[in-house]
């Protein structure tokens, strides 16, 4: 592996290194920041929090921040939510809800509702349970023997036979499966899944840590479906990818489970900085920003741009195609699968296995910081989600950037 480069600022879509180089962050950090890095109205609020609360236990205490997040999420999140539970980041968010949905059945003295769904190719975090009920992949190779039994759905397939009765919870990254390789599956399936699956009271957990805030073009990726969920998890975008902040909202109907006077029926779950008021209000200040006319513009706007690479690409790939008669598959040249979801623009490089033990990704890496733009693809699947604040002008040089280092790779 290259060193790390050590960054030194932030600004805008830009992060400046050591020697002044500047990089175009066209996946938003790993999918976190939507309004750019050292955004001076995040900052603003944060540093006037500061000085009013950092940090206070929230076992016993309360504070504005986390309430009025919390009233701002349940007036954003379509469906029925009337509570949020804070966590400090998208694997204990997700953690979280399957503890929720399992003592969800516990308590209502249902012990036949064990088996837990999950998707194929999904991830949903790397602490246990997460790991669990994420595909069985290299990246849980070493735990294999220690996670607990799921049975999984392949997105757009039929469902297996299966006693429903038994089905404790569905656990999905809606539409977009982000660390799976931006594999992108149907609104009307998963919508049938869940019309299913809600029919049968299972507890239906949407997974928007990484589609949640706009990536998909939508608010949230739920959006999409007629049938929404029961809990649904978020962080990432949540504070705008400037603090660590998990939240898990669920509806009545699961709060109503543990409202008992019975102790053994409390949800025993927090952490040291649940609901921290600095992370609280980063997260009030970013769904500001991403409720302006202008953000939900750019929105628009990338997704319009990415639109018009998109069949760039494709005579791209199909150009290659032209030479070599023996190929009809139109999949067959140097780029396969092209596909997009609002935001997020993925496609598949041929060469190599499938996966992310291919390594065109470092190469692509390493090409792409070359030329002032950063990208890291996942296995062979290169993909861009910049943040809203992307300048037209700096779309096209993370696209030029890409077509260069496929050109290079031919
Ligand atoms: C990133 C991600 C997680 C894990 O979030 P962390 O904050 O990295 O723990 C969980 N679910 C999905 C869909 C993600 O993309």
């Amino acid at each position: 592996m290259p060193d790390p480069i050590p960054i030194v600022r932030g600004e805008s879509t830009l992060l400046f290194d050591e020697s002044g180089k500047s990089y175009i962050d066209a996946i938003s950090s790993w999918w976190v920041n939507l309004h750019g890095h050292a955004h001076p109205y995040i900052a603003q609020k944060i540093y006037e929090q500061a000085l009013r609360l950092e940090q206070v236990i929230f076992a016993g205490f309360t504070h504005q921040p986390a309430v009025d997040l919390a009233e701002r999420l349940i007036d954003i999140l379509p469906g029925n939510f009337s509570k949020i539970f804070y966590s400090d980041n998208g694997s204990t968010a997700t953690e979280v809800a399957m503890k929720m949905a399992i003592q969800y059945w516990w308590n209502q003295e249902e012990p036949a509702r064990k088996k837990i769904v999950a998707l194929s190719n999904s991830y949903h975090g790397d602490t246990f349970g997460a790991m669990s009920v994420s595909e069985r992949s290299v990246f849980t190779l070493a735990f294999r023997d220690r996670l607990f039994e799921v049975l999984f759905l392949d997105p757009e397939g039929d469902l297996p036979p299966l006693n429903l009765e038994e089905v404790a919870c569905f656990i999905y990254e809606p539409l977009v499966q982000g660390a799976g390789g931006m594999k992108m599956y149907g609104a009307e399936w998963l919508n049938s899944i869940l019309k299913k699956f809600r029919d049968q009271k299972i507890i239906c957990i949407a997974d928007e840590v990484m589609t949640g805030f706009g990536r998909t073009g939508k608010l949230f990726a739920s959006e999409f479906m007629q049938e929404k969920p029961d809990i649904i998890c978020l962080s990432k975008g949540l504070t705008g990818g400037t603090m660590a902040l998990g939240a898990t909202a669920c509806t009545d109907r699961i709060y109503q489970a543990y409202l008992n006077d019975d102790r053994s029926k409390t949800f025993f779950h927090g952490h040291s900085f649940t609901a921290n008021p600095l992370a609280c209000t980063a997260a009030l200040a970013s769904l500001h920003l991403l409720g302006k006319r202008e953000c939900v513009d750019r929105i628009e706007k990338i997704i319009s741009s990415h639109k018009k690479f998109a069949i760039e690409l494709q005579s791209f790939s199909s150009k290659k195609d032209a030479g070599s008669k023996e190929r009809s598959d139109k999949d067959s040249g140097l780029i396969k699968c092209i596909r997009q979801t609002g935001t997020i623009l993925a496609f598949e490089i041929s060469s190599g296995r499938d996966g992310w033990l291919n390594n065109i990704g470092s190469i692509f890496t390493q090409k792409s910081l070359e030329s002032g733009v950063y990208l890291r693809p996942l296995g062979n699947t290169v993909y861009m989600m910049p943040p809203y604040c992307i300048k037209d002008a700096e779309l096209e040089k993370v696209y030029g950037s890409i077509l260069a280092i496929l050109a290079s790779l031919e």
